[in-house]
């Protein structure tokens, strides 16, 4: 069984590099942003309640948030869609839906 975690396909930064297999994925570099419908993501391999990228209103761009990049958020301007691709080792990621659930916890959309 194919295992996109396994093997040395991990990037400096921890996450694997290969798109996850069964989940629709992007990849903001080569990908056109999925429109308004997604509202966040993660890069594949992230934990979307420590890091993942929220849309801005009005079509602004994206910003980090999560328990780990809060701190940094006001100094952190948005950024492309292109940009969220890419983790602080300047890798390009597969990046997945999450959308926010009953719990107010954060889910990845299958
Ligand atoms: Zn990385």
């Amino acid at each position: 069984m194919e295992n996109a975690a396994r093997g040395a396909e991990l990037c400096r930064c921890g996450l694997p590099t290969r798109p996850p297999v069964g989940v629709a994925w992007w990849r903001p570099d080569q990908d056109e942003d999925p429109g308004p419908g997604v509202r966040a993501v993660v890069r594949y391999g992230d934990q979307p309640q420590l890091r993942r990228v929220q849309r801005v209103d009005n079509n602004a761009g994206w910003t980090e948030h999560g328990a780990m990049v809060d701190f940094y958020q006001d100094r952190t301007p948005p950024m492309s869609w292109a940009q969220v691709a890419r983790c602080w080792a300047d890798t390009p990621h597969p990046v997945v839906a999450v959308r926010k659930d009953a719990t107010g916890g954060w889910t990845i959309c299958a």
